[in-house]
């Protein structure tokens, strides 16, 4: 009889928050699916969510507590933490610690970090890696609605008669949400516009793409909301009862004539008039945005003047129509939520506010209230790094990698007298600066709730035993309270906070605050364990068009246009924009465990413009150094016309546990916006040089290879590892093999050919008939087909021959690098399909090849492949 059960719970990424149903296996798998009756997906998930199963490995994982480095028991660790916290504080009063937290927790254990740090310990130090992330879109809705209130529900992208894209590589991050709207477009009219300065795969499915300059966001919808104006496109009614603010709001956009957007933008006029009518014309338009817009020193702005032409236009507040923040972490929004922010108080109520503030310390019974903000992100590890503050507690991130200007935060870490990491991986950039590691339990061993963008609160839920010693975070934080003298943090269950968090929202509300979920505060466990997912704020939060403003009036906001923080010049004179790829996650800890999630792209790139790749001399595949005022970054080349000249693309993902010397972030200035302190990552000045190598080199292995040459990536695979390397200088060939390879067994049998010029190489390893290890050299960046490869590995099908030749003798046998993830379809499949039928429609494609038949992220890029535009990493593959 078997014993398998299937759990609803909820995937662990972006902020589409999708349904999953994961059963664990009896062969100790884990099988997921996506939940069809969840209203986020119906039942889809994307190459991410598909993957999850391949995470839950223990090979990475954070097991014990350790002190110092030695391994120690809870209560050892717990009192270490709290006396060093209390210490502190002793000495050097409240502002002196500091919580670094994470949109990856979940709200349960957000609301306990909060408590302890603002009602408890007094002082508002406790931001979260969510600063990153969305919090201009946080201060554009205050200023606009008074609150921190989404407009939007994902259905309202499939109501609109145009939906724009701001800043938002909709097909790669949030892939099921850009599904959902590429099936509504296969029904009926229904326009897409995207505004980014890259042609992404989101952008080559648009009917108009604006590839604005970066930076210029702000001009472009200053001069749609006067062009709107001048077109008399304006609800007077709503704007005259509902709104206030429009004629500074006019008044800042009134240089934006079509003439001078065209010249902030660089976009041909008839391009910005194009846009500016079909907006006019679809009184049904949703505006979504994402990092692009949010990841600016004019974040704010940005946000307040895309809100300004909804206003205008009274496109909020019905079906179809609003200002939508798509957010990138999975409860983001229940940070929020809390008020996990170092610039707010709790559940929606207002840190400048006495009686708030008064309330909430009632309500916690606390010895104090945080009085006002504390550090935000970048602020706050400067202070780390000035000495300011003496014990730092990083919860489930890894800023060493993450936050922009790196190796300074890497500086603040280990000069900080206390650091305290607890986290679900080991091996973090992060975790080596910690003075006390805490295991932190992993996404399918704990329980919660978290919001997603669409506002919608739904059950994490737990299907798998704790790793090792791993607790919940709101324990690890609760234990470290009570040690440290705090009352009420006696909880037993993430229920009873979650009950605690509900009723807090009732406080000083009447009415006046859309967040509350008081009624939640008397569901018992078995209530709070069968949860649905639910909505807070109503199906149309603004239907009644009154707002969490004073006067309950929306407010126009005057958003002048501003340059970048740091402009171009002549020692950096490119534009490095950061972001996502399609099957990647943050800084690796989760998605780099998964071998097929590499398939995609495996090592880091940057994408630059033929143009300034001729300039600059660099190769397709070759390798280069981005280099910012504060730090490099190394890559792989991408040439690529999808980039404008002068800008450059780099995925924000890898770092040493992956590559050498890759964190793109080092690169990167920490200029941030003034009101939300969010960093510019999407617009840093660099320079890029060729990385002069001698020889570039790949291997694949059955067993894990660290390589120590100039430049490494290395990737898992089912059957072992590959990897990719390259030297500055010619190495002795064999002294190099015996590094990555020890040979000892009776049974190994090696194979070599060297070339006709020194750095051509190529070695190989059997052993009793079965691939074992595969090495190639050249002065080239190397032409083998690494899929077929990795494939070979531990099977002896085929012949020496063909391994050191790196390819099939029969090519029908290699498919080339995986395209579709989901059912891992590779490009030679797709191109030969097509070759073979040509004039055939994407779908035709689909059916017969199997790919993008899974979550159908992929599409996109078969489109592109199929118009013969295709974009390879490894040149010759
Ligand atoms: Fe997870 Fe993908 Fe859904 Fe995002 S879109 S929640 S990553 S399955």
């Amino acid at each position: 009889m078997t014993t398998e059960k299937t759990t609803r719970t909820i995937c662990a990424y972006c902020g589409v928050g999708c349904g999953v149903l994961a059963t664990a296996l009896e062969d100790g798998a884990v099988s997921i699916k996506g939940d069809p009756e969840h209203p986020a997906n119906f039942g889809r998930l994307c190459s991410k969510g598909l993957a999850l199963g391949e995470t839950l490995g223990l090979e990475q994982r954070l097991l014990h507590p350790s002190v110092n480095g030695v391994r120690t028991s809870w209560n050892e660790a717990t009192a270490a933490v709290a006396r060093n916290f209390s210490e502190a504080i002793r000495d050097h009063g409240p502002e002196s610690v500091a919580f670094y937290v994470s949109g990856q927790l979940l709200t349960e254990d957000y609301y306990v970090a909060n408590k302890m740090m603002k009602g408890f310990i007094g002082c508002a130090n406790i931001d979260t890696n969510s600063r990153l992330c969305m919090a201009s879109a946080v201060a554009g809705h205050n200023r606009a609605f008074g609150a921190d209130i989404v407009p939007c529900n994902y259905s309202d992208l499939e109501h609109a008669d145009l939906v724009v894209l701001a800043g938002s590589n909709l097909a790669w991050c949030h892939p099921v949400l850009f599904q959902r709207i590429l099936a509504e477009r296969e029904k009926r009219d229904l326009k897409l516009v995207v505004i980014d300065p890259r042609r992404t795969v989101t952008a080559e499915a648009a009917d108009l793409h604006l590839a604005l300059y970066p930076g210029s966001d702000v001009a472009l919808f200053n001069g749609l909301l006067a062009d709107l104006y001048r077109q008399g496109e304006i609800d007077s009614r709503f704007i005259f009862a509902r709104t206030s603010g429009l004629a500074e709001a006019l008044l800042s956009a009134k240089d934006c004539t079509l003439r001078a957007v065209s010249e902030a933008t660089r976009l041909e006029a008839g391009e910005v008039q194009a846009f500016y009518d079909l907006f006019a014309s679809k009184p049904k338009t949703v505006t979504a945005f994402s990092m692009g817009v949010n990841q600016s020193s004019a974040g704010t702005d940005k946000v307040n003047a895309i809100i300004n032409c909804h206003l205008l236009t009274g496109r909020i507040g019905k079906t179809g129509a609003g200002p939508f923040s798509i957010t990138g972490q999975p409860n983001a929004m229940g940070g929020r939520e809390v008020g996990g922010m170092a610039n707010m108080l709790a559940a929606h109520m207002d840190m400048a506010s006495e009686s708030h503030r008064a309330a909430v310390k009632s309500f916690w019974n606390s010895p104090a209230i945080a009085s006002k903000p504390g550090l935000k992100a970048v602020d706050l590890f400067q202070a780390v790094r000035d000495g300011k503050i003496k014990a730092l507690w990083i919860m489930a991130t890894n800023p060493a990698v993450s936050m922009p200007g790196s190796s300074h935060i890497k500086e603040a870490l280990s000069a900080c007298p206390f650091v305290v990491v607890s986290d679900v991986t080991a091996n973090t950039e992060t975790a080596k600066y910690a003075d006390v590691l805490l295991p932190a339990m992993a996404w399918g061993e704990k329980d919660g709730t978290v919001t997603n963008s669409e506002r919608r609160i739904s059950r994490q839920r737990r299907f798998l035993p704790p790793a090792g010693e791993a607790r919940e975070d709101w324990r690890i934080i609760c234990d470290v309270a009570t040690a440290m003298g705090f009352s009420g943090f006696s909880y037993t269950s993430p229920a009873g906070i979650f009950r605690e968090h509900c009723a807090l929202t009732q406080v000083e509300n009447k009415g006046t605050r859309r967040f509350d979920l008081a009624q939640l505060q008397y569901a018992d466990d078995d209530a709070y364990e069968a949860m649905a997912p639910f909505q807070w704020g109503g199906a149309i939060p603004f239907a009644n068009r009154k707002f969490e403003t004073p006067d309950g009036k929306a407010r126009f906001v005057a958003t002048p246009a501003k340059p970048l923080a740091a402009p171009v010049n002549s020692e950096f004179d490119l534009i490095l924009n950061t972001g996502r790829i399609r099957d990647q996650w943050h800084t690796m800890t989760r998605s780099g465990l998964s071998p097929r999630l590499f398939r995609h792209r495996a090592e880091p790139h940057v994408e630059i413009s033929p143009a300034d790749a001729a300039r600059l001399g660099l190769g397709h595949a070759s390798l280069a150094r981005v280099k910012g005022r504060n730090g490099a970054a190394l890559a792989r080349v991408l040439i690529s016309d999808a980039m404008k000249p002068g800008q450059v693309f780099q995925s924000m993902h890898w770092s040493s546990p992956f590559a050498c010397g890759a964190a793109v972030n080092e690169a990167i200035l920490p200029n941030v916006d003034p009101l939300s302190g969010q960093p510019e990552l999407k617009a840093s000045p660099v320079s890029i040089t060729a990385f002069a190598v001698q020889w570039y080199g790949f291997g694949i292995a059955a067993v894990p290879i660290r390589p120590s040459t100039a430049y490494w990536a290395w990737q898992p695979h089912p059957g072992g590892m590959s990897f990719e390397c390259a030297g500055t200088s010619l190495p002795d060939w064999q002294a190099l093999i015996a590094q990555f390879c020890a040979t000892g067994s009776e049974t190994d049998r090696a194979v070599m050919v060297t070339g006709a010029v020194a750095a051509q190489f190529r070695y190989a390893v059997f052993r009793n008939g079965k691939l074992r290890f595969a090495f190639y050299a050249s002065d080239q960046p190397i032409a083998v087909s690494r899929q077929w490869l990795s494939g070979q590995l531990g099977i002896n099908e085929a012949s020496s021959m063909e391994i050191l030749a790196g390819r099939p003798l029969v090519l029908e046998h290699d498919q080339g690098p995986i395209v579709c993830a989901c059912m891992n379809v590779g490009r030679n499949t797709i191109s030969t399909f097509a070759e073979r039928h040509p004039g055939a429609p994407l779908n035709e494609l689909c059916e017969q090849t199997g790919a993008g038949t899974g979550c159908g992220a992929c599409r996109p890029e078969i489109l592109r492949m199929m118009n013969g535009k295709a974009q390879h990493l490894q040149a010759a593959e």
